[in-house]
């Protein structure tokens, strides 16, 4: 009886099932102290099956925890962000075609403004005065050189 139950573990562990492979897992949680940790330790050294798994599993593990940091999202939450991102966009696309617009708006004024007082500069009196100044020198210089 005994060996008989020897012989199906040997035929299993050459088989692609193993009944404590589900079971390995519990590994990595166990202290190493543990008796269940010592008795599944020791059946990885005999089964194929479930030493292959657990090296899966471990590069599984390894692989999920370079993974982990960064934040999964799922389609439905990823598409109503973009969609969210995309009326962002377009609210800022406007609101900065309005700023254009008012400050080009702005500046028309600015310029209108400017150029309003500069005409008005040239009609004041002291620039008048300058252009009467000048016309005398210009006279002036005319006269005795
Ligand atoms: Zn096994």
């Amino acid at each position: 009886m005994d060996r008989s139950i020897q012989e199906l573990n040997n035929v299993k562990s050459f088989s692609t099932n193993c009944i404590h492979t589900k079971h390995i897992y519990s590994l990595l949680d166990l202290p190493k102290n543990d008796e269940s940790y010592k008795r599944m330790n020791k059946h990885l050294e005999n089964c194929t099956v479930c030493s292959k798994e657990f090296q899966k599993f471990q590069l599984k593990t390894a692989a999920a925890q370079v993974f982990i940091p960064k934040v999964l999202m799922d389609r439905d939450l990823r598409q109503s962000f973009e969609r969210e991102v995309v009326e962002l966009f377009k609210v800022m696309n406007l609101n900065d075609r309005e700023i254009l617009k008012r400050n080009v708006k702005k500046g028309f004024l600015f310029m209108d403004r400017m150029g309003i007082e500069f005409i008005q500069n040239l009609l004041s009196k002291t620039m008048f005065k300058a252009y009467f100044a000048a016309i005398v020198i210009f006279i002036c210089l005319r006269l005795f050189l």
